[in-house]
Order: structure tokens, then sequence, then C-alpha cells
């Protein structure tokens, strides 16, 4: 799937402005282009590694990547925040649940990022804009 050829980084630069550069190395030759820079855009500092896209799409039709926070649904019903993870060792995305209806159960391993009809996400945001969504998902747990 071409999507999984595209890839993210956050930068910040010295005005305190951040933006996404994104990287698509189906283009030929690779594109790389910034999300809404800002006019000085100086002195940039890169503030997260480059993060990959899953190739899979919320239930909006956004493209899921890397280091995502998504709400997680099965069968319609909210069951929990994820976060988007890479395993290397097994080349796959995974997720992590922090919230759950069964508190004791609230910090489970990662999972394969499901792609079953029962299952679908929701991009709320990601871990370098929104990371407080997974404090506050735990501290409701
Ligand atoms: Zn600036
Ligand atoms: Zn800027």
């Amino acid at each position: 799937m071409s999507d999984r050829f595209k890839f993210r980084r956050r930068l910040r630069c010295d005005c305190g402005h951040e933006c996404w550069e994104r990287l698509d190395l189906n283009a030929t030759p690779a594109l790389s282009k910034l999300d809404e820079p800002c006019k000085c855009h100086t002195a940039v500092d890169i503030i997260s590694g480059w993060e990959q896209c899953t190739g899979i799409k919320d239930k909006n039709g956004k493209l899921i990547y890397e280091c995502d926070i998504l709400k997680l649904y099965i069968k319609g019903k909210w069951r929990g925040i994820c976060c988007v993870k890479w395993m290397h060792d097994e080349w796959m995305h995974t997720w992590q649940e922090v919230f759950d209806d069964k508190p004791e159960d609230s910090h489970r391993p990662p999972k394969k990022l499901w792609r079953n009809n029962d299952c679908s996400f929701e991009i709320i945001g990601n871990i370098h804009e929104n990371g407080n969504l997974l404090d506050s998902a735990r501290e409701q747990s």
C-alpha cells in the first residue's frame, strides 16, 4: 500500500511555531513538504523522529500515523484511547489501550492494530500536540 511510504516529523522554529514536515518516498523524486510553515521558519528544531503512516484510515478517512492518539471503537462502542506504536522486531503497528470500562485492566500490552470490521478508530490527536490526552485517560480510569 503506497500510503505506507508516507512519513512525517514534527518541527519547531525560533518563534515557537510548530508544523509537520511530510515525506513521500513513493513520489519520484521523494517529496518533502511542510504543513503550514510560518513566515520566519528559522533555526528549525526537529522535535520528533520520522513517523510512518500505517496505511490504515480512521473512521473519518484520515490516514493513521505512528504516535497518533486514537479513540478505539469495537462494534461501534467506545472502548478506549490508544497510541499507535511501531514494533520494529515484528514490523507491525500496535496499539496500547489506556482507558477501558475495566479499570484493573487499563494498561494492556500493545496489540496488533486491528483491521477487522468490528473495530474502528478515530484520530483525536498525537503525542506531540496532545500528549495530555493519554494522561487524562489514565486519570479517568
Ligand atoms: Zn516562525
Ligand atoms: Zn515556522
